[in-house]
């Protein structure tokens, strides 16, 4: 298998651009995902706060005995925690429970704007990242008026912008709102939580490489250049999600690909008009 590939930040900072997601898994679940998938070769894991998870991420990352900078391991501070004061004490929390002493990235979940406190809640990552405890610092569900908002008023800019993105709802503009303020993209939802996975000119293009869907759409993921990290708890599933590095998709299927995109794509709310 070739190497897996690394997406550089404006920090200097590299991520693996392929991770494994753990929405929705137990801490039991999150632990033996967690470890399987670093026996398997994964080095990044997207948690958060809201998942309830970190306490079997941190115990599954501890099993797996690799060196700490060898790991890369995401983490989110909630909605309900923004606010300078909240949000420091969140990131705090979400350390003693992965047992460790910094993270990877600390994501902004969702900019929440009726909250108002999305801004406070940056300036607590930046003095997070100046006591060490998150190398990188990012966002998630920003709007390009959020991120201006924040960069403006903070004069940082977040690394990373985890937004929804899988073949039906492919965001366009949002990736290149992105790349004008060199922030990487990162996709959540990357198989549209399964259900692209039907999409019958997907599977002709799997069948024609000898791949499965899912493994189709995490290698469109990675030719676009986005950060990709599917969910599964289910070993054969976790295996299957990481051996996409030794093929590639022809202009062809990329096109194919492209005309997937909808309108009504969208399967999570709308970041600017969520009401969590
Ligand atoms: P996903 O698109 O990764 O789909 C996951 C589902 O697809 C699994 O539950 C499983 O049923 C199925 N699946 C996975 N691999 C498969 C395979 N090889 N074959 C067949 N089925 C397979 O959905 P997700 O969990 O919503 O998103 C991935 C990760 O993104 C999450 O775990 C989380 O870490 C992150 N996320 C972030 C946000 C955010 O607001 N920042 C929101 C949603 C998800």
């Amino acid at each position: 298998m070739s190497s897996q590939p690394y997406v550089t930040f404006h920090d200097g900072r590299s991520i693996p651009q392929l991770g494994l997601g753990v929405w929705k898994a137990s801490n039991e679940e999150a632990e033996e995902a967690v470890a399987e998938a670093l026996r398997l070769g994964y080095r990044h894991i997207d948690t958060a706060a809201a998942y309830q998870n970190e306490e079997g991420v941190g115990r599954g990352v501890k099993a797996a005995g690799l060196p700490r900078d060898e790991v890369f391991v995401t983490t989110k501070v909630p909605n309900e925690l923004q606010g300078y004061e909240t949000a420091t004490r969140s990131i705090d929390d979400s350390l003693s429970r992965l047992g460790l002493d910094h993270v990877d990235l600390v994501l902004v979940h969702w900019p929440s704007p009726w909250r108002g406190k999305y801004v406070e809640t940056w300036q607590a990552l930046i003095d997070a990242q100046k006591a060490g405890k998150a190398i990188s610092i990012g966002v998630s569900n920003f709007e390009p008026e959020h991120l201006d908002k924040i960069i403006a008023e903070t004069g940082v800019t977040p690394v990373i912008n985890q937004i929804e993105l899988h073949p039906r709802f492919q965001q366009a503009r949002m990736r290149a709102e992105n790349v004008q303020r060199r922030i990487v993209t990162e996709s959540w939802s990357p198989l549209g939580q399964g259900k692209s996975l039907e999409d019958e000119r997907l599977g002709a293009i799997a069948q024609r490489l000898g791949k499965t869907p899912a493994q189709v759409i995490i290698r469109w993921h990675i030719e676009i250049g986005a950060v990709v990290i599917p969910k599964s708890v289910t070993p054969s599933r976790i295996a299957e999600n990481f051996a996409v590095f030794d093929f590639t998709l022809s202009e062809e299927d990329k096109a194919a690909i492209a005309g997937l995109d909808s309108e009504d794509g969208r399967i999570g709310s709308h970041p600017s008009t969520a009401t969590f």
